[in-house]
């Protein structure tokens, strides 16, 4: 760790690799010329990659919010029927965005914490049809909670198997392996601030041939988010509006980067920082806030005891440059979250279960000096396959 710079322990933006900083402070380039052309199928390709698909992947200059607002646009028309399957709060604003541009939206509501039930999904499409989408969040990013989303799409394919099944794939997209055409899933969405390692400002969006066929009726307004445009130009390697180049420099450092590291390998440090945390926290007294058989791979959520005030907690988490992130809306001041996702190293994830550990040692609670700490290297060390107390790789 850097004295000098923070532990920026968010579920996004997260902390950047150097040479993706450098990347981002190039010369601009001509954005309808061949150097751009040829930056744009490199991130292209490498998206395809891991999204796990053939399709045309949008690029998108906005925040992951608009990549969702697109893939409602580009395949709704008002008064369309579409199930929400919301997890937390980025579930409901994903139905929210359906119902501002006119969907008959109906809710299932998972208590948060909980990940979406394949059965449930069933008996709510079983009570109506028909039903034109169903909206899916892969990781919930306010519960940290992933849904099993190979299953889920499974159970909409039986019972409504001309629903398109588009994805919020923001938060998770990029950390584990996810195979969008084999899942049959026809829109999936992401975003470069997450695990793609770049600053925020891009997101993505991958349109099954079925999604952009429905796209071809539907009457949902668009024009700045229209994907058909976005397909048009980047098949001549452009994009129809001008594209927030620096965040795309840096988005294809970070993708040579991945490529290099390789997807298992990426999969396998996200894993192991995943372990790694849940171990630490729990060894420290917290009580993790997922159900743990769905416990995301890119953000830890747990609950703040009640007799631990989150703005002293936090502050002395700041004061040793260790940034997490609160609760949101009904969990606010009841959790925190450590993110894990990007460029995270199981070095920083035990620098941060070592403040955390710190912290509560300032503040006067009952912690074994160390014990966090021993337990968060334990279950890294195991999920990475190397057993902590001889040091020689399992198997
Ligand atoms: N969906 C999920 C699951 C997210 O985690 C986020 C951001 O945290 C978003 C959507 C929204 O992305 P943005 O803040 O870039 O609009």
């Amino acid at each position: 760790m850097n004295r000098f710079e923070t532990n920026l322990r968010i579920p996004g933006p997260t902390a950047l690799p150097s040479a993706v900083r450098e990347a981002g402070a190039r010369q601009m380039i001509n954005h309808r010329g061949p150097e751009f052309a040829g930056m744009l199928e490199r991130i292209s390709a490498g998206l395809r990659e891991f999204f796990g698909t053939s399709n045309d992947v949008a690029l998108l200059s906005c925040a992951g919010t608009g990549g969702l607002e697109a893939a409602i646009v580009n395949t709704l028309s008002p008064g369309d029927r579409v199930l929400g399957v919301t997890i937390g709060s980025f579930g409901d604003r994903f139905a929210r965005i359906a119902a501002t541009y006119g969907a008959d939206v109906t809710k299932v509501e998972v208590p948060w914490g909980q990940a979406a039930d394949p059965a449930a999904i069933r008996t709510a499409l079983g009570a109506g049809s028909p039903w034109k989408a169903v909206l899916l969040t892969h990781n919930e990013t306010s519960t940290g909670v992933m849904n099993p989303i190979p299953e889920l799409a499974a159970a909409i394919r039986d019972v409504a198997p001309d629903a398109l099944v588009i994805v919020d794939g923001v938060s998770a997209v990029g950390a584990v392996p996810f195979e969008q055409d084999e899942w049959g899933l026809d829109v999936v969405v992401s975003g470069s601030q997450k695990s793609w390692m770049a600053a925020p400002g891009m997101a993505f969006a991958s349109l099954s041939e079925r999604a952009w066929e429905a796209g071809r009726t539907a009457r949902m307004p668009r024009f700045y988010l229209d994907l058909a445009r976005h397909r048009e130009s980047q098949a001549a390697g452009q994009t129809p509006w001008t594209p927030a180049v620096g965040v795309m420099f840096q988005l294809d450092a970070a993708m040579g980067l991945m490529m290099a590291e390789g997807k298992s390998a990426i999969f396998l440090r996200h894993a192991a920082c995943a372990a790694a945390t849940r171990a630490g926290l729990e060894a420290l007294g917290f009580e993790l806030f997922a159900d743990q058989r769905h416990a995301s791979q890119t953000v830890t959520c747990a609950h703040l005891p009640a007799d631990l005030e989150w703005k002293a907690f936090n502050a002395e988490l700041k004061r040793r440059k260790l940034v997490v992130a609160g609760g949101q809306g009904p969990l606010s001041g009841k959790v925190f979250r450590i993110g894990h996702l990007g460029t995270v190293t199981l070095d920083e994830i035990l620098a941060c279960i070592g403040v955390i550990e710190e912290a509560l040692l300032v503040l006067g609670r009952d912690v074994t000096p160390g014990s966090g700490l021993a337990a968060a290297q334990r279950a890294g060390l195991a999920a990475l396959g190397v057993t902590a107390t001889t040091g020689i790789a399992a198997g």
